[in-house]
């Protein structure tokens, strides 16, 4: 018997929790300035800090903005075929982040700009070994 894992498109980027998902990221010991992903160093002009430390964003935000991704993306993007649109969102999170995502949902009318939503990790495709390569995502809250 074969049992599908679930493998993260990319490592250190989000996890679960028992309160849900997270974005890994950063944050400014001296001037709270957040990153997605991790930053080594703080990048705010104005900030003499040079401490960053570890941190984790979500679930919940709002949703900025979004566009349905009609096309297939070029490589290295990989996807299931036949490609099928999907929809990028532009989510604000209460810890100052803007993040791009894509939103779980089948049907882009039913999102509206400044809507709550919440992080997920779900299945964007599969891998040759059958397995689900997972990532993170929005979907209404
Ligand atoms: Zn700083």
């Amino acid at each position: 018997m074969t049992t599908t894992k679930r493998v993260p498109v990319t490592e250190g980027l989000f996890e679960e929790t028992a309160g849900g998902a997270r974005l890994l990221g950063s944050r400014c010991a001296t001037c709270n300035s957040t990153y997605f992903p991790k930053s080594p160093v703080c990048h705010n002009p104005k900030c003499n800090g040079s401490a960053v430390e570890d941190a984790s964003f979500g679930p919940l935000g709002k949703l900025w903005s979004y566009s349905v991704q009609h096309y297939a993306p070029p490589p290295p993007a990989k996807f299931d075929e036949p490609y099928e649109p999907y929809t990028l969102g532009l989510v604000d999170l209460p810890e100052g982040l803007r993040v791009l995502g894509r939103m779980s949902t089948d049907n882009p009318n039913s999102l509206e700009v400044g809507m709550n939503v919440e992080l997920v990790i779900e299945r964007i495709h599969g891998d040759d070994d059958g397995n689900d390569v997972v990532s993170w995502m929005f979907r209404p809250a």
